[in-house]
């Protein structure tokens, strides 16, 4: 089937749930100290599509979508942030059926988050931490992968996918999350707000990566504030929004299947937007634009 056509299922006609913009005063800037930290992209997949595909917007503009994870080299360990997809990719995708592959294409585009570390001299068994800005699929697939891995998730987030029995639910393999199960921490955010968001976890203790809630995609999605050599803060923003322009406008996605809760959305997007605007020293980047993700060093490109 036409991939085009099929996700034309997915489109919502109703008109996007209004996105609350904070008040400039409820965004003050928050100066933190933080340990600068090494990190470089995992790129997984990329694939040219229009942007209208990403954010509800009329445009001819493209979309340069991407699947990728980002390593984090802190003094404790290598983190991953999104282990996006495993070694069982292509058993994923068959075994979650002809409608998923229609949307998502074949195992032929995609490399495991292993074999790209390996690409670039990182090993899987050396990674210490892996943190997922959700539990969707596409950012857990390598959980499983990463045998050393302590893995922490926002406690919201692990108790959503709970109830999931089926192979494939709500967005969710639950095989990701049990074949690390030994290996998941939860974490709540009972750490001060940062920049309009609610509180936070400070997953090192230092401030170079610290989680901050971001819920509507999921009941827990995350963002990941990361501090950068040279004190440039990246803030991955998971599928809050799936493109940069998502943010900037701010709108929706065109497609809204995957998102839990609509109004939750609209003000998640709104305090992202607001981040934006007062910390354009920053750089924010949604999971899936290619673009924003290519800002990045590789870790392959040595
Ligand atoms: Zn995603």
């Amino acid at each position: 089937m036409n991939r085009l056509l099929c996700l034309s299922f997915f489109f919502v006609a109703c008109a996007s749930p209004a996105i609350v913009v904070p008040a400039a005063s409820a965004v003050a800037r928050t100066e933190r100290q933080a340990r600068e930290v090494e990190l470089c992209v995992l790129m997984q997949e990329t694939e040219l599509r229009p942007l209208s595909m990403g954010v509800a917007e009329s445009t001819s503009a493209k979309w340069k979508y991407a699947i990728a994870s980002i390593a984090v080299k802190h003094p404790a360990g290598l983190l991953i942030i999104d282990p996006a997809f495993g070694e069982s990719i292509a058993d994923d995708l068959h075994r979650a059926g002809p409608f998923v592959m229609a949307v998502m294409g074949t195992e032929h585009t995609k490399t495991p988050v292993a074999q790209v570390m390996e690409q670039a001299g990182l090993h899987p068994a050396d990674v210490r931490f892996a943190v997922i800005t959700h539990a969707h699929w596409d950012h857990t697939g390598g959980l499983g992968d990463l045998p050393n891995a302590r893995v922490l998730i926002a406690r919201a987030e692990l108790e959503w996918t709970q109830p999931f029995t089926r192979f494939f639910e709500g967005g969710v393999m639950p095989h990701h999350l049990k074949r690390a199960k030994e290996r998941i921490f939860t974490y709540d955010f009972k750490g001060p707000a940062i920049d309009g968001f609610d509180g936070s976890f400070d997953v090192f203790g230092d401030g170079a990566v610290v989680a901050v809630p971001m819920p509507g995609h999921t009941p827990g999605s995350t963002g990941f504030l990361v501090r950068g050599k040279g004190g440039v803060t990246w803030l991955f923003s998971g599928d809050t929004t799936w493109t940069f322009r998502g943010v900037e406008i701010p709108a929706h996605k065109m497609i809204r299947a995957f998102d839990s809760d609509l109004p939750a959305l609209s003000a998640s997007i709104g305090r992202l937007h607001s981040f934006l605007v007062n910390r354009p020293d920053v750089k924010v980047v949604p999971a899936h634009d290619g673009d924003a993700l290519a800002a990045l060093p590789r870790c392959d490109a040595r």
